[in-house]
Formats: C-alpha cells, structure tokens, sequence
C-alpha cells in the first residue's frame, strides 16, 4: 500500500497516524445526507458522522442558510469586551434545555478545551473558597477527555492514546468505574479515605467513547452523584460524546436524573459544521468566582470564543432538534441496530455486541490490520473508522433505513471474511 510520503504530500501531519506508514487518506470532495462523495466520484454510506458531530447529517440546509447569513453580517469579533446576539441566543437556549441550574455558559472551541475550562474552573472554585487541599481529580479506567495535557491527565493513563506520557502529567486518581460491588466498594473507601483532596469526579455519562465504547448504567451515575454530595465534590460530566440525543436522551445525564455541577458540550453543537464547545455551570459554582477581587475571575478566553459563525450553526442545529424528531429517529435507530447486528454475535473472533441509543458496537478479540480492515470496508462503499478492538456506528440520526442497513450488512460481511 502506498503511504503518505510515496504520495508526495510532505506538509501534512495526519490526527493519530504514524506518518511513515499510514495509508493516503481517501481525498474527499462533497457531501450530502449521509453520503461522502470522494473525487473518483464513488459514494460512502457514512457510518461515522465525522467523529459524531454530524447528528443531522451533512449539508442541512438550515443550518447552511445560517452560516451564510451570518458569514455576511459578522463572521466573528473578539468575545472580550463585545458580545453578539448568535452568542447570548445560545447561550440562554443551553440554560433552557439544560438539566437543573446548569445555566452559565462558557464558549471556547473545541472539546478538550471545554474539559481544560471544567477542571479550572473546578480548581479555581476551591482556591476561591480559601480551600486549597482539593487539588486532585477522580476519573475512571477507560476514560477519554481529549488531547491536551490536561485532559490527558484525566483520561486512562493505561489504555487510552496517552500512555506515553504516564509520569509526566499531573497525576490524579484513576480508578475502577461503581459498576459491581468490587468496584463499588473500592470506589466508596477511595472517597471515604482520600476525598479531602480531591476538586472533583469527571465521567462521561453512559458512554466511555474513545476508550472502547464502554457502556455503564444510570445507577453507576446515580451512585457517583450520589456520594459527590456527601463528599462535596464537583462532578464533571463530559457530554461532548453522548450530548445531543446520541445516547437517547437529549443529554445522557437526564437518562439518570442527576444534575452535574459542570457539564462539557462540543462535537453535534453546531450539527458538524464548525468548531464550537461549552462548559456550563450551576449557580453556585458560577458565585464561587464573584466577588469585589478580579483574582477570584475565571481567567480563560479562547481567541475564537463564542465565534459568532458557530454559534449561529449552533442556533440553527437546535431549531432542528425543535423541528425535527430527532429522538424519535435515535430511537428506531437503536432498534434496528439492536436486530441487525445482532448475528454478529456468532462470528467467530466477535467478543461482544452491545448497542445505546444510535451507538452500535461490535467488540472483536483482536484486530490484527485495522487499515486493511478500513481497506475492506470502503470496497463495501461505507466509511466506518474501527479502531482498538471495536468496530462501531454512530451514523447521523437522519440515516435512512437503507443505509442503515448498507452499514450493518457491510460489518456482517466484512467481519465474517476477516481473518
Ligand atoms: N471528551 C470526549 C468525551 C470526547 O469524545 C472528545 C473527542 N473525541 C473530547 C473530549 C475532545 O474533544 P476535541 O477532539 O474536540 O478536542
């Protein structure tokens, strides 16, 4: 297979590639609904929507009118100092839609650095309360909160894409998800010895994402919540995965009726057009960082913050969900992956097959080749992204029952052929 370098693009550096060997990327040129169009004209039934943001699919026309109209008003201006309506408009919306009193918003632009504003504002919330033994986060194994450093450091040092760097990063606590009574009482005498150090629990709700695709009950989240009041700790819930109907509900959170005291929101905010992503905070910890002193402020200000292009996006996406029957859709969604990948089950090599909302998951022993596995898979005609052990969907909940079904037919074929 020719790589990158025989191709002659020297200029680029590929998202988690070893650049030496990585297949060319498959050179993309429009798309439409749930299709990816490539230059040689073929068409991919997308079983990804571009790492999970494309919740309406490609090209929705209302949201494409609204970058439009914006892009000729004001594409962006600087959120400090001035403000836009797209902005304040969004911002109140979140509040609305948003569980409990999660009502202040701060934009930046990409997830992980929704994460970094979590964890300041969780640290600075203490510091600003005259407490300044709580410096340490509680995570979980399997745990993925980005690329930047500190969101690394909460993410699975074992597991995830950040092992490289176990020593180096802040060091918090990393332990075994409530999920039976072992890790449940781990997890209870974790706090009972050591919760006098610790800022705050971060936990992507339902979902572990780029840790495997790992599911947990809203039990597991009631319990974390649970003892996060009896031990005053902030919990964390990052929604930039599950956020937007991908688990069912619009918020994962709500599936287990627990108000976190933060929550980060990124990837289907703006549909899947443009970069935009949230922290919100409740009341309280937003009045932590009042006061008559500018060092108790919460000092973070993305360039592009509130980027009055994404925030329009953004306004429009959630007019569909208004509009559109979104959940519904995630809900028939979930039913036909539930059937159709259900045999499956039977392929030798398959380990598991386990499907939430519009996530279907097929959890193999072992991928040996995983760019000839992609390989297979775009000569099927659909784009699907495997990668650990997991082949997985989270297709646009706009998907046609057809295509759907492409996207199942082609993991059942290409897996019972793969050696
Ligand atoms: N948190 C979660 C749960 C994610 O899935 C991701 C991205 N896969 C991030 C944070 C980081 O978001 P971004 O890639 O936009 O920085």
């Amino acid at each position: 297979m020719p790589t990158w370098f025989d191709e002659g693009y020297p200029h680029i550096w590929l998202p988690y590639a070893q650049m030496k060997t990585t297949p060319p990327s498959l050179p993309v040129t429009s798309t439409r609904g749930t299709r990816i169009v490539l230059a040689d004209s073929r068409e991919l039934v997308d079983g990804m929507a571009s790492w999970w943001t494309a919740c309406h699919g490609y090209n929705h026309p209302h949201i494409t009118a609204a970058i439009t109209r914006q892009a000729e008003l004001m594409p962006h201006v600087m959120f400090g100092g001035l403000a836009h309506e797209p902005a304040l408009k969004l911002a109140k919306r979140l509040a609305d839609i948003l569980p409990g009193d999660l009502d202040h918003v701060f934009f930046s632009d990409s997830g992980s650095v929704a994460v970094e504003v979590a964890l300041k504002m969780a640290m600075q919330y203490w510091l600003n309360k005259g407490v300044s033994t709580r410096r340490r986060f509680l995570s979980f194994k399997g745990a993925y909160h980005g690329d930047t450093t500190g969101a690394m450091a909460v993410s699975d040092p074992e597991e995830g894409m950040h092992a490289l760097f176990k020593g180096i990063l802040p060091e918090h606590h990393v332990i075994a998800l409530p999920r039976d009574e072992a890790s449940t009482a781990a997890f209870d005498s974790f706090l009972k010895m050591r919760a006098g150090e610790v800022a705050g629990i971060i936990i992507e709700p339902l979902v572990q994402g780029a840790g495997g695709m790992l599911f947990h009950t809203p039990e597991v989240l009631q319990h974390i919540r649970d003892a996060a009041h009896r031990y005053n700790l902030l919990l964390i819930t990052d929604e930039i995965f599950t956020g937007f109907g991908r688990t069912g509900s619009m918020f994962a959170c709500e599936a287990a009726g627990i108000t976190p005291d933060i929550i980060t929101l990124s990837k289907a905010l703006t549909g899947g057009t443009l970069p935009l992503a949230a922290t919100v905070a409740r009341t309280h910890v937003f009045e932590a960082f009042l006061s008559g002193e500018d060092s108790s402020a919460l000092m973070h200000g993305p360039t592009f913050m509130a980027n009055a292009l994404a925030c329009a996006a953004a306004n429009a996406s959630l007019d569909i969900f208004e509009l559109e029957p979104r959940l519904a859709q995630v809900a028939e969604i979930s039913k036909q992956l539930t059937e159709e990948l259900a045999p499956c089950r039977d392929l030798p090599g398959v380990k598991d097959v386990r499907v939430l909302g519009a996530i279907g998951v097929v959890e193999m022993k072992k991928i040996d080749d995983l760019n000839a596995l992609k390989q297979r898979f775009v000569e099927k005609g659909v784009w699907l992204r495997p990668f650990g052990n997991i082949v997985y969907l989270t297709p646009a909940f706009t998907i046609s029952e057809d295509d759907l079904e492409t996207l199942t037919t082609a993991i059942y074929d290409v897996l019972r052929t793969h050696p």
